[in-house]
């Protein structure tokens, strides 16, 4: 199995490390990829797009030609997990900041999103949250100037919440969370995506 990471801008070597742990957990053979040109996600099973500044990423992504690329691979059915800015990235639809700078979204997942959605005073925070499909076990999650989504649609399926907001959300091969699962050493939401790569892949 090979997992993609768009590598350019953000928390892209935590993910390298996350997706390699997670591998070996569920004992995959495979590897996990710093991609910067579209060529690189030849024989991708999965793409992962970290956090950043999702404005950065977006417009790094259209001038290097992945994010028709990806847009593309989405469309054939490619998991894609998109953590934080990523989250931002697959949205169809987002605040009016988004609206009023043109920042490119993939429009991938049927979600609305708020940058910024848990204030200033409110940066960065841990908190542990109940994410069912990950089982009984919360999951640490550290949010940094982190999105939420504030609707979800159509075969978008609600996967966790933080104060009324939607904070991870699935549709079909598609993961999004406001969080950086890659920071801690909970390796489910990783294996989380790479079960759903191996289904994918068949
Ligand atoms: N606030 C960032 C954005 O809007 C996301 C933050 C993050 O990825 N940690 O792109």
């Amino acid at each position: 199995m090979k997992i993609g990471i768009i590598g350019l801008q953000g928390a892209v070597s935590e993910h390298l490390e996350a997706t390699r742990r997670a591998m070996r957990k569920l004992d995959i053979e495979g590897e996990a990829a710093w991609v910067g040109r579209p060529e690189q996600l030849e024989g991708v099973d999965g793409i992962i797009i970290p956090g950043g500044e999702s404005t950065t990423i977006g417009k790094l992504m259209v001038m290097t030609g992945l994010f028709e690329r990806v847009k593309r691979l989405a469309a054939d059915g490619m998991p894609i997990f998109g953590t934080c800015a990523g989250l931002i990235v697959l949205a169809k639809r987002g605040d009016e900041q988004i609206v009023r700078t043109r920042q490119p979204l993939l429009g991938l997942m049927n979600t609305d999103v708020v940058r910024n959605a848990f204030g200033k005073q409110r940066e960065s925070f841990e908190v542990d949250l109940e994410i069912p499909v990950l089982g009984k076990k919360q999951f640490r999650c550290v949010f940094i100037r982190a999105p939420a989504v504030r609707e979800a649609w159509g075969r978008a399926q609600v996967l966790a919440k933080f104060q009324e907001k939607i904070v991870a959300v699935r549709q079909d091969n598609l993961i999004a969370v406001a969080f950086h699962p890659e920071l801690t050493s909970d390796t489910r939401l990783h294996e989380y995506f790479l079960q759903t790569c191996r289904r994918a892949g068949g």
